[in-house]
């Protein structure tokens, strides 16, 4: 492709991604291009308000995408169910970092509080166990979630298609809920441009637990300043699955294909 085709294929894109967010498949071109926003978004070395902007540019990619792919079936949640509020919650450090500073404005001391609470109460469990004790998330208010605007994309993606479902994984009587398949697929999709973007500006890209996380963020001043200068506050959180090799590689591939240099051997795209 030569420079003008490139240039006419990044405008096309943008206008595609415009008009009905990214495809729900891994489709590497619109991929490569949304890196690149969010890359772009980040700069070589990001301050707080290139993270916060990016991250907020994250979630609402996700939220156009999502409105392109409506769900085929009924969806079965509601206002004031707040059943899959009682889980582990995996985040992003820079979304961790986008709750605190909305809680920092509201300069709430007992929700502060109740964050700490639920991070030592959940603290050393895995999922399962958390699952079992049904430890609810600290942000919940009247089965409500009180940062609704700033939610992690763990929370924006998930929808059940059976509230019995729902209930049988709270109640521990069953392990699944059917969720629709394009918001899943969305969510991959998203995730891994967001953690390419992380990757490319030496930030991390590990999954961790919400409380644990927000509890730091919130009792540590200066935890952005930190994290951004490569220092790690959040070391001690209790983190998710971490990327393996193969994971990534693939953001590697996103990284490269961003940049239009050559991508990595890969087995996916060439
Ligand atoms: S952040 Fe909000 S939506 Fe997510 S688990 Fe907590 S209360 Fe529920």
């Amino acid at each position: 492709m030569n420079r003008e085709e490139r240039r006419s294929a990044e405008v096309n894109s943008v206008r595609a991604y415009r008009e009905r967010g990214l495809p729900a498949s891994f489709d590497f071109p619109e991929m490569f291009a949304h890196t690149r926003m969010l890359m772009r978004l980040l700069g070589r070395t990001p301050d707080k308000v290139r993270l916060l902007r990016a991250t907020q540019a994250y979630h609402a990619g996700f939220e156009r995408s999502l409105r392109a792919h409506p769900s085929q079936k009924p969806v079965a949640c509601q206002a004031g169910c707040s059943l899959c509020c009682h889980n582990w919650i995996s985040v992003t450090i820079p979304e961790v970092l986008l709750i605190a500073g909305e809680l920092q404005v509201r300069t709430d001391d007992a929700l502060a509080r109740k964050v700490a609470e639920a991070s030592n109460a959940g603290r050393g469990l895995d999922r399962d166990q958390r699952l079992e004790r049904r430890l609810a998330c600290p942000l919940l208010a009247d089965h409500l979630c009180s940062i609704y605007a700033v939610r992690p994309l763990a929370c924006r993606s998930f929808f059940s298609l059976s509230l019995a479902a729902c209930q049988a994984v709270f109640d521990g009587t069953d392990e699944d809920v059917p969720t629709p398949r394009d918001a899943m697929v969305l969510r991959g999709v998203h995730d891994r441009c967001f953690w390419a973007g992380l990757r490319a500006s030496g930030l991390g890209h590990e999954a961790v637990e919400l409380n644990h996380a927000l509890d730091i963020a919130l009792s540590h001043e200066g935890a952005v300043a930190a994290w951004l200068e490569g220092l790690d506050p959040f070391a001690s959180t209790t983190g998710d699955v971490p990327h393996d090799a193969e994971e990534l590689l693939f953001l590697d591939v996103l990284i490269a294909g961003a940049r239009e240099r050559k991508l990595p051997e890969n087995p996916w795209v060439t």
